[in-house]
């Protein structure tokens, strides 16, 4: 999970209408979140629709259905494992205002919680940010990164080398499926 950006509402007028899955105002929450799952950073595939997700479920905080700082834009998967969950006292960590790193970490393809931090692992039980599916494409990208580092690694010129470890840095960027745990496992792997 990384830190997201909320962008201006498009189309308030929609939210003011009850209408919290306007067109305009949900694609600008899936450009502000890379086209990716506010949770779980997965590419939201085309077969899978996307949810306009609501921090604070809708069912338990009905004042808060069209109110713009609650959407978000999150896969079914996650969407459906934190379901109505919500602790007043230690919410799912809110990209959109929070730091998720502040939370939770990443050491190889898991997530972990970060200084023993309540609301880091209740968004990693609630959300399942650990559920084997995800761990399985996770390890995947880890592990074509591994390769990626030891061919840079291997490379004899440091000029060469620097460049290649420079340019597999672009893998951890935010548009980057999964880019959280890839910035941690190249920022580990390239003391
Ligand atoms: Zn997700």
């Amino acid at each position: 999970m990384i830190k997201l950006d909320r962008p201006e509402c498009p189309n308030p007028d929609a939210l003011r209408r009850n209408n919290y899955k306007d067109a305009m105002n949900k694609a600008a929450l899936k450009n502000a979140a890379n086209d990716k799952c506010m949770y779980c950073e997965s590419v939201i595939s085309h077969i899978d629709f996307a949810h306009i997700e609501h921090i604070k479920p809708k069912a338990r905080y009905p004042e808060f259905e069209f109110e713009w700082n609650n959407l978000g834009y999150a896969c079914p998967r996650c969407n459906n494992s934190k379901s109505d969950k919500y602790e007043q006292d230690n919410p799912y960590i809110d990209p959109y205002k929070d730091i998720p790193s502040n939370f939770v970490f990443a050491s190889g393809a898991i997530l972990f919680v970060r200084n023993g931090s309540e609301r880091g692992e209740v968004t990693i039980k609630g959300i399942q940010l650990n559920r084997p599916d995800l761990l399985e494409k996770r390890l995947e990208k880890i592990r074509d990164i591994e390769r990626a580092l030891t061919a840079c690694h291997r490379t004899n010129s440091k000029p060469l080398r620097e460049a290649a470890i420079e340019e597999l840095q672009n893998e951890a960027l935010p548009e980057k499926e999964y880019s959280f745990i890839t910035k941690a496992f190249i920022e580990a792997h390239t003391q």
